[in-house]
């Protein structure tokens, strides 16, 4: 893989304690993004900000507003994360699609691309920079931009499965599994509107566990455990 895009849910980051930050779980994956990185792969990341905030969980205040709360949550992430990701030798940059002062860079294409080329790890924060998206869309529409050969989904499930695999014990497990029945089935892999981006633009997803050894260098080798979601 030349190129890859990985998302991180915020739950994800925040381990047990289901908010804030895990620090181990944070250099976990940045030990394993560094091999891929020192292998030569280009990897974009996109965090969530379900550890902190979600725009349509509140029934006070406007949604617009919200969701501007829960977009500021995904950049607190990618600043955490990043720095991270310097702690253990790599070299970063986090792109917003909104200025944030002297916080981040503006997000743009050639702004993306002259981060891999000097060899840095580019964390798309922000979400879409737009409320009523998700950070799942904002992932797709990044893969897209810079042209990632794969997103790699790591979920705190080790794939798709027909059912709940924590209310039904005979749940099946997807290997490979075609957009297309994605959107026909609703499954949860990612919302409706990513999924169509991702048929439309054939962007292919690979869906495993981030809590799963070495789950995200595995990803990309022969030994992969997890759902291909196929285009
Ligand atoms: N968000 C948004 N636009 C985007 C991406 C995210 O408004 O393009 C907001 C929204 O409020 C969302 C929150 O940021 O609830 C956190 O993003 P995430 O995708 O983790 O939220 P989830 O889908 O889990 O609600």
């Amino acid at each position: 893989m030349k190129r890859v895009l990985l998302k991180l849910s915020g739950e994800a980051l925040a381990g047990e304690k289901k908010t804030g930050f895990d620090e181990a779980t944070c250099i976990q994956v940045a030990k394993q993004v560094k091999q891929l990185v020192d292998a030569g792969t280009e990897v974009g990341i996109v965090i969530g900000g379900g550890n902190f905030w979600r725009g349509r969980t509140s029934e006070t205040i406007d949604r617009t507003k919200a969701d501007q709360i829960g977009m500021l949550a995904t950049i607190m992430n990618c600043i955490y994360v990043s720095e991270i990701f310097r702690y253990v030798g790599m070299d970063t940059e986090v792109l917003t699609p909104f200025t944030c002062g002297a916080f981040t860079t503006l997000f743009s294409k050639d702004a993306a691309n002259a981060c891999f080329k000097a060899g840095k790890v580019a964390f798309f924060a922000g979400g879409t920079g737009h409320p009523y998206f998700s950070t799942d869309t904002a992932t797709v529409l990044r893969a897209i931009e810079i042209e990632a050969d794969v997103i790699l989904l790591a979920k705190a499930v080790d794939g798709v499965y027909d059912s709940d695999p924590k209310t039904n014990p005979n749940a099946k497990r997807y290997d490979v599994l075609p957009i297309q029945d994605v959107i026909d089935q609703k499954l949860a892999v990612v919302d409706l509107t990513a999924s169509i981006m991702c048929m439309e633009n054939k962007m292919p997803m690979y869906v495993f566990a981030l809590q799963d050894e070495n789950s995200i260098v595995k990803a990309i080798s022969g030994d992969f455990n997890g759902t291909k979601v196929t285009v």
